[in-house]
């Protein structure tokens, strides 16, 4: 059968497909060391899973309201007024499946075909895919390593057409770890303001921040940006809630009402108990989110000098998120390879180490490891692929 063209261009997951290989040569008794997984490695804290079940019994296991549950958007405009100050109505609140979902119900409330959407590179495997899903148009522009992979309003104001109809924001940036500042949010906003262009503000990785760094969301900036922006996040990563399917959107109520129309005719609602789970999450937190936080910082710490100590190995000190996105085209050179995929496909298969190759994130000449797994493997996989690299100099 003839499949429609929509899925036909699709690419599938570079994350997913190295960690499928990886699982297949760990199932043949190898030992892998998996450093391509992009959830916490913590189990979910206990006060969640006890208001989960506490609800389920309590027979809270019927359909809710597309949107979420009212008590849940109740939260989730406590959690904006009490982390930054922002003030949404139940009416601009959009609560999906993951923020995958959310994401890709915004895409389809606001494209049009031939409709475009600016994307900063390296980017999130699923903005372009969910961009043209929705019959968009991605239009990138580069985020230079030598400036953090961020990219400035020049280069953004430069990609801008009358057909542009959005703007990705992605801070702390999976895949690289970088954060904008409040003055470069400001910048990147007042051209989006002028040209009237939607911002998207992606802050899932909000929580896990370093070195005393400190989030900003663009929507603080000024009324008129808020007006503009659509703030997307959720409970996957800052509560290890990956697998719950917990994400939201604030903002504009007509495109929240659109939303939540597609939602009505798709998934119904999101699940019954992970809102009661995501309730708790928010309103009852005991300190775990922060402890996890510390955890992920301990690690980078740890490991960053024992990566950039690797030859031909350069990298950029993340400030969120739980992603290192070293630069290796160096050593990818020393080891006589063509590109960074076959270095990384060679190093699965004689160390036993799976990083993702930055193809996937549009930046060819780096490799993302996750560090969301314990102190012990990733020491084990650098001091693998230090070996790698060696041996094959
Ligand atoms: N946005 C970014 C930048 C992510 O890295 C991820 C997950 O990998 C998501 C969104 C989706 O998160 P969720 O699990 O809530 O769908």
């Amino acid at each position: 059968m003839n499949l429609a063209k929509r899925v036909s261009t699709l690419t599938p997951s570079s994350t997913l497909a190295i960690t499928a290989k990886a699982k297949e040569l760990k199932e043949q008794g190898h030992d892998v060391i998996g450093l391509g997984a992009g959830e916490p490695d913590f189990n979910t804290p206990k006060y969640i899973i006890d208001a989960a079940v506490r609800s389920m019994e309590e027979g809270h296991t019927k359909y809710t309201p597309s949107a979420g549950l009212p008590k849940l958007k109740e939260a989730i405009i406590g959690k904006f007024e009490q982390d930054q100050k922002l003030t949404y109505k139940q009416n601009e609140v959009f609560v999906g499946s993951g923020a995958k979902h959310v994401l890709y119900t915004l895409f389809q409330a606001i494209l049009d075909e031939g409709d475009e959407v600016v994307i900063p590179t390296p980017y999130w495997v699923s903005y372009p895919e969910q961009v043209k899903l929705a019959d968009g148009n991605p239009v990138y522009i580069e985020g230079f390593e030598s400036n953090d992979f961020k990219v400035t309003a020049e280069q953004l104001e430069q990609a801008i057409t009358e057909k542009t109809k959005a703007f990705i924001l992605n801070s702390p940036s999976n895949p690289t770890g970088s954060m904008y500042s409040p003055e470069e949010l400001k910048e990147l906003a007042d051209v989006c303001v002028k040209h009237d262009i939607l911002i998207v503000s992606d802050e899932i990785y909000e929580k896990l921040v370093y070195g005393g760094a400190v989030h900003t969301s663009v929507a603080q900036l000024s009324e008129q940006i808020k007006e503009q922006t659509i703030v997307v996040n959720g409970v996957s990563k800052s509560h290890s809630m990956t697998g719950w399917r917990i994400g939201y959107a604030a903002g504009n109520a007509d495109i929240i009402k659109a939303m939540t129309n597609l939602a009505s005719h798709s998934t119904s609602n999101p699940t019954t108990t992970a809102q009661y789970g995501t309730i708790a999450a928010y309103t009852e937190e005991d300190g775990s989110v922060e402890n996890m936080r510390q955890a992920f910082e301990e690690r980078l710490n740890k490991v960053f000098d024992q990566l950039i100590a690797i030859p031909g190995v350069s990298c950029v000190k993340p400030k969120g998120a739980f992603y290192l996105f070293p630069n290796v085209s160096e050593a990818v050179k020393l080891n006589g390879f063509n590109d960074v995929d076959a270095w990384v496909e060679a190093i699965l298969e004689e160390e036993k180490v799976a990083l993702v190759p930055g193809s996937g994130f549009g930046a060819p000449n780096n490799v993302r490891l996750s560090y969301a797994t314990s102190l012990d493997a990733i020491e084990e996989a650098l001091t693998r692929i230090e070996r790698f690299v060696r041996n094959n100099t």
